[in-house]
């Protein structure tokens, strides 16, 4: 069966960088994702791994293409211990709008990280009741989440 993308209304600049209509510095491609470098880094070798076809969030990714990215995702990460000396690094994602997402095409940040290297991803941490965390768990756990 035919995947189910959502095809973008206003051209979207990742699916022009996959088309090679847009440069971009490329470390990796392959069938199902490109990954090149963020043109407005957190970190030098900070990388995007981008889907190859359009879904914006990871809610669309078929499930497939959610685990390749993630194994290469685990594989750049090691990569960048040795190429460029990272001491950590940030896998992330930011998934619509409200959450940061600038770029509206299913993509994962996987950033270098030294020490004080003085950037900054963290929240503020809040004071959570106990019954709101049991409420809030018995919510989410109602929903299928596995299979
Ligand atoms: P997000 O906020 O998760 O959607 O992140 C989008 C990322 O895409 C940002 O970190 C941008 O710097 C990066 N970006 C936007 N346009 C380009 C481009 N033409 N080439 C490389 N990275 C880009
Ligand atoms: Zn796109």
């Amino acid at each position: 069966m035919e995947e189910k993308t959502t095809a973008p209304h206003t051209p979207c600049i990742f699916c022009r960088i996959v088309k090679g209509e847009i440069p971009s510095t490329i470390i990796y491609e392959d069938n199902t994702l490109i990954c090149f470098l963020d043109i407005a880094p957190a970190n030098t070798g900070h990388s995007l791994i981008v889907t190859k076809k359009h879904f914006e969030t990871v809610t669309d990714l078929p499930d497939d293409t959610l685990q390749h990215l993630a194994v290469f995702a685990k594989k750049l990460a090691k990569a960048m211990s040795f190429a460029l000396a990272a001491e950590g690094f940030n896998v992330l994602m930011n998934n619509r709008k409200v959450a940061g997402q600038l770029v509206p095409h299913a993509h994962i940040h996987v950033i270098p990280r030294y020490a004080r290297d003085g950037i900054d991803l963290n929240w503020r941490p809040r004071k959570a009741l106990p019954a709101l965390l049991r409420d809030c768990a018995d919510k989410i756990k109602r929903f299928k989440l596995t299979g």
